[in-house]
């Protein structure tokens, strides 16, 4: 295999790389939206249904025409921070796509005011493919702010809050970290270091926490003084824009509503038993009293040697796919072949893995760092969800409608995650297999349930400590961390003294607009734990079901898509439905003993 097939081809994305030329892209990109400025600026409150309509199509061909310039550059510099072109492309397009936003603010402020005097506007049957997009405008109206306002809260993220989060990225992402490994001295970038958090070496496992996180702790001064400012930046912005609670936002930005959220978390809060059973027994089959936080995503000992190839994991993921649907692995095929996906691990890459859609070219890219743990495999199979999801939202919907908030986001994700589950436990031939493929769901599940529950927790606790007239300092953030924490594992697991510092690298707490990022994930996990339910009732019948979801993109609400498969997701029943799965699954574990 050549290291080249690990490497993606972001050349589609622009007619040329030369520099001069991606330049040229961004400049025309703000061009144009100058130009929408003069023929629509004040005029927008005078359109009727037909101009309206005029004005969100000229959005939409912008979004397809300069979708892919943008991306380029993004794209670029987090396959590599340290190169200097991409470095600067990519500050050149953060101009860009900021200016472009100034220019267009007005846009949705205008069209927000014309949708408050005329609410009917929406029902007009002209505007029939545009309804949800323009009802979730009217949700967000009572929050927004004038035209210069917008603008100062743009520019003031441009040079603050995003500026703590390049410095958090570009901090973690050229680190390197002194480690044994098997009598031998290694320096390893974070994004290598990581991978050994599974390596089936206890001893190491736990050097390699025990490294990370006392360096990061080491820099505690700088994480407290970012995560202090944007979460005061936060508050204060809750205040000017009337929010009533620091999660209002989250709530209009995901198209989901405070009931809902509710009923979900307090779901989680009732199920902390079902998840420490589970801790439990894999302590047992670990040969352990008890587990600590080193082995909570460990793999089993003497689990199946699981080491994948490239073209191994390929295979793996575009046959779990196929077998659901054969044009859905066709794509999945389609990614790799025209060079989509970026596996290689290098230093100045991006740590994590993401899948950025491409609207414009009815596609997407991926990005992980491979280093063959099935882990790397069931993470590759993820992302490809996210990349299917672009490929029918893109071919079913317009720009407009491919807003998708992080809850259903995550839904193909986690649904092809489940696929792959389901191909591994089918070809396990031993009890031993069985029990490390279910090992391998179950510790996802309850990281992405339970640990990121945690996050929530720990974020409302910051918001709290604030308007109570507390001081985030390290200790402080830390204090919170651990607290929110055990509100989840209780006495189930024990816990590194430096685990308090892992506040410090989760990307999202340093993020404009992303304050309480983390919840959709829990949301996606249990929605996507129900659908799986109904298709292990439903078969082949279910299959048009969840294409006719992923291919509704924005266009309809979490709510509205959960009804339509007949759920009730403000209910903590229905919630219960997603965490009964869960308990099948770790019955079926039991069941191996
Ligand atoms: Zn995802």
């Amino acid at each position: 295999m050549s290291v080249e097939e690990m490497r993606w081809d972001l050349s589609q994305l622009v007619e040329s790389t030369d520099p001069a030329s991606v330049r040229q892209m961004l400049e025309s990109m703000v061009a144009e939206a100058e130009k929408i400025r003069e023929k629509y600026y004040g005029k927008i409150g005078g359109l009727g249904a037909e101009g309206l309509l005029g004005l969100l199509e000229l959005n939409d061909s912008m979004t397809l025409k300069y979708g892919g310039v943008t991306l380029y550059c993004r794209l670029l510099y987090s396959a590599n921070a340290l190169d200097d072109t991409a470095k600067q492309l990519n500050d050149a397009s953060r101009t860009s796509v900021m200016k472009m936003g100034q220019t267009l603010a007005f846009v949705e402020i205008e069209m927000g005011k014309l949708l408050a005097s005329d609410p009917s506007i929406v029902e007009d049957s002209v505007l029939a493919e545009y309804k949800h997009s323009l009802e979730r405008i009217l949700r967000n109206v009572p929050h927004m702010l004038s035209d210069k306002e917008e603008q100062l809260i743009l520019a003031k993220d441009k040079n603050g809050v995003y500026a703590w989060q390049q410095l958090q990225n570009d901090w973690l992402s050229t680190r390197t970290y002194e480690i044994e490994v098997e009598g031998e001295k290694k320096t390893m970038p974070y994004g290598e270091i990581i991978g050994l958090y599974q390596n089936p070496d206890r001893d190491l496992r736990m050097r390699a926490n025990q490294i990370v996180y006392e360096e990061l702790g080491r820099d505690e001064i700088i994480w407290a003084s970012a995560v202090r400012s944007v979460c005061a930046d936060h508050l204060q912005i809750c205040g000017i824009r009337d929010y009533p609670t620091p999660m209002t936002q989250s709530f209009i930005a995901n198209d989901v509503d405070q009931e809902t959220i509710d009923s979900l978390m307090s779901t989680i809060v009732k199920s902390t038993g079902l998840y420490q059973r589970y801790l439990r027994m894999k302590a047992g089959l670990m040969g352990l009293e008890k587990l600590a936080n080193y082995d909570i995503v460990a793999p089993l000992p003497n689990a199946p040697e699981m080491v994948y190839t490239w073209e191994e994991s390929r295979d793996e993921v575009v046959s779990a796919y196929s077998d659901f649907d054969q044009q859905l692995g066709g794509w999945a095929d389609e990614m790799f072949e025209r060079n989509h996906i970026d596996g290689e691990v290098r230093k100045g890459k991006r740590s994590g893995a993401f899948c950025s859609t491409w609207l414009g070219g009815k596609s997407a890219y991926i990005l992980q760092s491979f280093n063959g743990t099935v882990g790397n495999v069931r993470t590759q199979a993820h992302e490809m969800g996210h990349a299917i999801h672009a490929y029918l939202g893109s071919r079913a919907q317009k720009p407009s409608n491919y807003k998708i908030g992080s809850c259903i986001a995550e839904c193909g994700s986690n649904f092809g995650e489940l696929l792959l589950i389901e191909r591994l436990l089918s070809k396990a031939a031993t009890k031993k297999e069985k029990q490390a493929v279910l090992a391998t769901l179950l510790d996802s599940f309850g990281m992405t349930c339970f640990q990121v529950s945690a996050r929530v927790f720990f974020e409302q606790s910051m918001y709290d400590t604030i308007e109570e007239g507390g001081f985030l300092d390290g200790e402080t953030v830390a204090g919170l961390w651990t607290a929110a924490r055990d509100k989840i594992y209780g006495d189930a697991i024990d816990w590194l003294e430096v685990m308090k510092w892992e506040w410090t690298m989760k990307v999202h707490y340093y993020m404009p607009n992303r304050r309480f990022y983390n919840y959709p994930y829990v949301f996606a996990k249990l929605f996507v734990f129900a659908l799986y339910r109904l298709y292990k009732e439903q078969g082949e019948a279910f299959v048009p079901k969840l294409r006719s979801l992923l291919a509704a993109g924005s266009s309809k609400s979490p709510w509205e898509l959960g009804k339509e498969l007949g759920f009730d997701i403000r209910t903590e029943e229905f919630w219960e439905k997603g965490m009964m799965q869960a308990e099948e699954f770790i019955d079926m574990l039991e069941e191996t003993l």
